[in-house]
């Protein structure tokens, strides 16, 4: 639980926020992979850097203060964090994603955890009858997103967790897309939040990094022996980049959303535009679950444009907004799901969840939205088959 009452407060101070020897205001970055050991056996709390740094232990007791969990810890990036929290299962069982997984959770399933016979299902976690008979004897964990990339579909987090627990699951939800603060997932039920703090959490675009949280001191000591054993872990400086840019979530987020919700409004609006997708409109397959789960409907957006239009024109026309993989930095950032971001996915199992290859994801920047929407309107122009 979080010293704070409110997620604005502790972003700032959460966690170890000071530092205890001179009392700086940042924790240092301890740019050491050793530590003096004062005798055999005699050690001050850190004897190599894999298993513990101070920077980084800053960092992870201020995401598991922020999550409301019991601990945290941090990884050399989202993939690193996932793969760590999967290695906690066995050969022979079995994983249940949603269909819009991120695509490289996708891949390390189908393409590396496959060499160790750790199976997965696609499963709907929209439907919960039918989630529930997707759940067979040799299902042990499920991973959620919500909302889940790139048709932003919506999960009850809550619901979900409880049909899970009651078939023994363990209930992972990747936060990455919504933060702790728009959005708690353990206070919702799950067991595991993973995030792909190269996002929002960072902020600025400028490091790669994974963050995981538990809600037990049973799976903390498993994933530190997993963080320890396997070694993906966080360096020094990325952790230091990681607190600064979480120092600053909460203004950030505010401005995103307010942007996302202008620029949602904008397509909805537009004649080129076919179909938004996006959970901060009443109209949004998600709107209600998501209103009840999350402080609001986030910062992503995806769109189709009519067959009119040129796609592969409209991100050249591009001139403010950037096509980029990744999200979640301050500056706007549009993407092609088909051939970037879920181009893992296998092209029939795309068209089965909705992937078309007119589908536009826009991560909204917090830049001023006038000019955000000035060009994405001149691109959908330029773009326009005449
Ligand atoms: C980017 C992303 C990941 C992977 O994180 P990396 O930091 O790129 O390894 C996982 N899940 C979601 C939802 C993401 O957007």
């Amino acid at each position: 639980m979080s010293r704070f009452e409110h997620t604005e407060t502790a972003l700032i101070h959460g966690g170890i926020s000071i530092d205890e020897r001179t009392g700086a205001v940042n924790v240092p970055i301890y740019q050491t992979s050793t530590y003096k050991q004062d005798g055999l056996g005699k050690m001050r709390g850190y004897e190599y850097s894999r298993t513990g740094n101070p920077t980084r232990e800053a960092l992870e007791s201020l995401i598991a203060e922020l999550e409301g969990g019991h601990k945290g810890f941090a990884f050399g990036s989202g993939m690193a964090a996932i793969t760590a929290v999967l290695s906690l299962l066995h050969s022979g069982d079995r994983v249940l994603i949603s269909s819009n997984v991120y695509g490289g959770t996708f891949r390390v399933l189908d393409k590396v955890f496959d060499h160790f016979s750790i199976n997965y299902t696609i499963a709907d976690t929209t439907d919960l009858s039918v989630y529930e008979s997707q759940i067979t004897s040799d299902v042990k964990a499920v991973i959620i997103e919500s909302p889940a990339n790139p048709l932003m579909t919506v999960t009850d987090i809550r619901a979900v967790a409880e049909v899970s627990h009651k078939h023994g699951l363990l209930v992972i939800v990747d936060n990455t897309f919504m933060t702790p603060y728009l959005q708690k997932p353990l206070e919702l039920g799950a067991d595991i939040v993973v995030h792909s703090a190269t996002k929002y959490l960072g902020g600025h675009s400028d490091v790669v990094a994974g963050l995981a949280v538990v809600n037990s001191e049973d799976l903390a000591q498993k994933i530190a022996f997993i963080q320890n054993s396997t070694g993906g872990v966080l360096g020094p400086f990325d952790s230091f980049l990681l607190i600064r840019g979480i120092k600053t979530l909460a203004v950030r987020m505010d401005r995103h959303v307010y942007n996302a919700g202008k620029a949602a409004e904008f397509l909805t609006a537009h004649k080129a535009v076919k179909n938004v997708y996006y959970p901060g409109l009443e109209s949004s397959q998600g709107f209600e679950i998501n209103s009840r789960q999350a402080k609001n409907g986030g910062v992503m957006i995806s769109f189709e444009l009519h067959e009119n239009y040129d796609i592969r024109r409209f991100f050249e026309s591009l001139e403010l907004v950037s096509l980029a993989e990744s999200l979640g930095g301050v500056e706007s950032l549009v993407c092609h799901p088909a051939t970037m971001t879920h181009a893992s996915i296998p092209a029939d199992i795309r068209k089965k969840v909705g992937i078309t290859d007119g589908l536009i994801r826009l991560s909204v920047g917090i830049e001023q939205i006038d000019d955000i929407l000035a060009d994405l309107s001149q691109a959908i122009e330029k773009s326009e088959i005449k």
